[in-house]
């Protein structure tokens, strides 16, 4: 750390707080000086708030009035790639610094105390005096099997008070010693075996392993159909990155996935990795944050926000499933952790893998401009061939009322079944129906604060809004003219399909996978497993499915609608629908056994599904290629939405019509400028939303440009104005 600025103490420094009316503010230096970098606890107004030193004081006002920087917080300080980096992130999204801050100290009790802690063990003496709240601690205290606890841990354990405990230790029975607050995790020993790779994947890995050893950036597209073997291959390159001690760190699209991933990690490095999600313990996070900052962690496993954890000298990201649309969630701050992994990477050296069967068409071009490497592995590892792909033609099948499965499909689910194999019925359609109207009035049933309509759910036995989760029981009187005993249910959705399969296939053993059915990641693990080790004949499932599980007793895939991604005019549909089909497809015949789509469909000659049958993934990029050039759409141009909310719509659309007037600092870029009009979805707890879209050439500052248009008007106090970067549907 001796390049960093120093501040001895008593000298003016600027700090960078967490807290959003504080941005950088001048301190004086606490006693002892503090490091630029360094994390630190400061006053701010009657508060205690955490920041970074950032740089020098520059707000000239007179020592004396500055205030002291409480103390310099026991973690490692930020490095300089890390500032840069939530720097670049900010500039990039729109989003202020002390919410980038926020972000990278997502860390529970980080300044909470030192390094050390004070644990208790059983001592040699015994007590002068037994009272029954001393026998009840030893009692505890012998429960923990000669394990160290904490004295607070202890007193709760045994009913006791802080001062029971303290007379045990005065006396002897207990001793006190300091250990390490934080454990630190198990050695990961990249020099143990993998497996014998084969030709594809022993060039892909050799290729990765030399980009990792150079030690600069670089990005990698590694494409290869389910089952082709990327995780052995980008595990190789993460031994790569170990052995030189620099830190890897893995993306995962779903939490879901994580624990088949960590017992993999293990089976190869002889140890786990540390985790990073929404479903790690708070003390694990805290953990994790300050091992990761003394690059004591060698290797992440996470969720995006992984991304943003203090390494001290990252080799290695990479990005699983990059295509998947999880990466770009829609609140909080509007990032894509598959770009900004690029851009992490390329602020420290490190390498990219981006893996995926079915790549986002951004990194497929990235790739044929030679701006990422690209690897293939064209053969599935083993035997096993891709599963054959067919469509059933819905206009010659056609469906009787409220039946969704095909008499083909139901033909090849009984032969499956007959072999003793699986099927799987998918349908991207959560709950029970999707509409649910009256059959007097015929009003459908929406949401009381959202543009969207209820959803039924039948195993919780109420309607569900899917933008902001409301729930009502499901009306006996129809809301809107109140006749009885009309209400009907409109559509299938995987609760309905259920109820088909169970008529049809009233011998066979079904599973419902769709994540609003489970109260728990680990309730969704297990039922995984036992579909895997066979415990259902038919699985039914929404796109929690086509998300890398493996099943091996899998051989056919049923697509219930195929068509359902391909209306609207979203340019993205078409992108969207080819990778999720291609997903669920590859969910079939992992094993020994060969696998079969089928596909129905209404449009059997449409393009996107006529690729997917060809099985030409580079025709279909190519023409997806050409249409957004054609369109000067990402990849190709740059795209913003602006999505202005409020309670008042004609309050939130006279903002957003002020705002088109406004657009010269637009024009002035060359940027065209749409709307406003009605958001995708036009109203979210009780909030109107407008959007306005902004499309520019590839070359210009945009978010400059953005900063400074929006900035013009100021909005009502109740409007809320956010900015997303290459938004996810346009
Ligand atoms: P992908 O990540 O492309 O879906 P995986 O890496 O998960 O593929 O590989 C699919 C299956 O094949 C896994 O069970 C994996 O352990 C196995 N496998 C892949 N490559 C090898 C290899 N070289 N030797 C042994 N097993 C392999
Ligand atoms: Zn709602």
């Amino acid at each position: 750390m001796s390049d960093q600025p120093f501040y001895a103490e008593g000298t003016p420094l600027g700090v960078l707080t967490t807290q959003p009316l504080g941005g950088v503010l001048d301190y004086r230096a606490p006693e002892g000086g503090a490091w630029s970098g360094a994390f630190v606890e400061v006053p701010l107004g009657p508060r205690r708030v955490l920041g970074v030193v950032w740089g020098p004081g520059e707000s000239g006002l007179p020592l004396e009035k500055l205030r002291m920087v409480n103390r310099v917080l026991d973690a490692a300080p930020m490095t300089d790639a890390m500032r840069a980096f939530l720097i670049r992130v900010s500039e990039y999204t729109l989003t202020p610094l002390p919410a980038m801050l926020r972000l990278a100290t997502r860390a529970p009790g980080l300044g909470d105390g030192p390094a050390m802690r004070k644990v208790l063990q059983i001592g040699g003496a015994e007590p002068a005096r037994m009272t029954d709240a001393r026998l009840r601690v030893m009692d505890a205290m012998a429960s923990y099997g000669g394990a160290a606890v904490t004295p607070g841990e202890l007193a709760q354990a045994a009913g006791v008070s802080n001062a029971v405990i303290g007379g045990l230790v005065k006396s002897g029975a207990l001793v006190e010693h300091d250990t390490p607050r934080d454990t630190p995790y198990p050695y990961l020993n990249p020099a143990l075996p993998g497996p014998e790779l084969s030709g594809d994947q022993a060039a892909a890995a050799a290729s990765l392993r030399a980009a990792v050893a150079s030690g600069t950036y670089g990005t990698t597209l590694l494409k290869g159909v389910t089952g082709s073997g990327k995780t052995e291959v980008y595990l190789d390159a993460v031994a790569e990155c170990l052995a030189r001690g620099r830190q890897a760190l893995v993306l995962l699209p779903e939490i879901a996935l994580t624990a088949e991933f960590l017992a993999r990690v293990e089976a190869r490095f002889g140890a786990r990795p540390a985790e990073w999600h929404s479903g790690v313990t708070m003390t694990e996070r805290r953990r994790c944050w300050r091992m990761v900052g003394q690059g004591d962690a060698q290797f992440v496993v996470g969720a995006r926000s992984a991304l943003f954890l203090p390494y001290q000298n990252l080799g290695l990201i990479v990005v699983d499933e990059e295509h998947d649309t999880s990466y770009k969630q829609e609140d909080g701050v509007l990032y894509n952790a598959r770009d900004m992994a690029v851009l992490r990477a390329n602020l420290c050296g490190a390498q990219v893998v981006l893996a995926s069967a079915t790549p986002s068409l951004e990194s497929w071009v990235n790739a044929r401009a030679g701006k990422y490497t690209r690897l293939d592995l064209t053969a599935r590892f083993g035997p096993q061939e891709l599963p054959q792909m067919r469509t059933i033609d819905l206009r010659s099948e056609v469906l009787p009322s409220n039946r969704w499965i095909s008499p083909s499909l139901v033909t090849a689910v009984t032969q499956t079944l007959a072999r003793g194999e699986q099927a799987l019925l998918f349908l991207n359609r959560r709950g029970y129906a999707p509409v649910t109207v009256c059959r007097a009035c015929g009003q459908q049933v929406g949401c009381d604060d959202c543009d969207a309509r209820m959803v039924e759910h039948r195993f919780q036995k109420r309607l569900m809004c899917h933008q902001c989760g409301a729930t009502k029981p499901m009306p006996v009187v129809c809301p809107s003219c109140g006749v009885a005993d009309k209400m009907a249910a409109v559509g299938p959705g995987v609760e309905r399909l259920a109820e088909e399969a169970v008529a049809l296939f009233p011998e066979a053993r079904l599973a419902v996978l769709s994540s609003d059915l489970f109260g728990s990641a680990r309730a969704l693990k297990a039922q995984i497993e036992s579909i895997a080790q066979g415990g259902a004949d038919i699985i039914i499932g929404t796109q929690l499915v086509a998300k890398g599980h493996n099943f091996p007793h899998l051989t056919l895939v049923g697509v219930i609608d195929s068509d359902l991604g391909l209306q609207g005019s979203d340019l993205r549909a078409a992108e969207r629908t080819f990778q999720l089909i291609r997903q669920v497809a590859g969910r079939a015949g992992r094993a020994e056994k060969p696998g079969v789509a089928l596909l129905q469909t209404a449009q059997p000659d449409h393009p996107v599904i006529r690729a997917i049958l060809a099985g030409d993934d580079e025709a279909f990029w190519q023409a997806e290629a050409a249409e957004r050039e054609a369109a000067q759409v990402p990849p190709f141009g740059r795209m913003a939405g602006i999505i202005l909310s409020g309670p008042d719509l004609d309050a939130v659309f006279a903002h957003g019509t002020a705002l088109a007037r406004a657009d010269a600092p637009l024009r002035r870029i060359g940027a065209q400028l749409y709307g406003p009009a009605p958001a995708p979805v036009a109203r979210i707890r009780g909030r109107h939303r407008v959007r306005l879209l902004v499309k520019a050439p590839r070359t210009v500052a945009l978010q400059s440009a953005l900063a400074a248009w929006v900035a013009q008007i100021k909005p009502p106090t109740n409007l809320r104005l956010a900015i997303d970067i290459d938004p996810q549907s346009f």
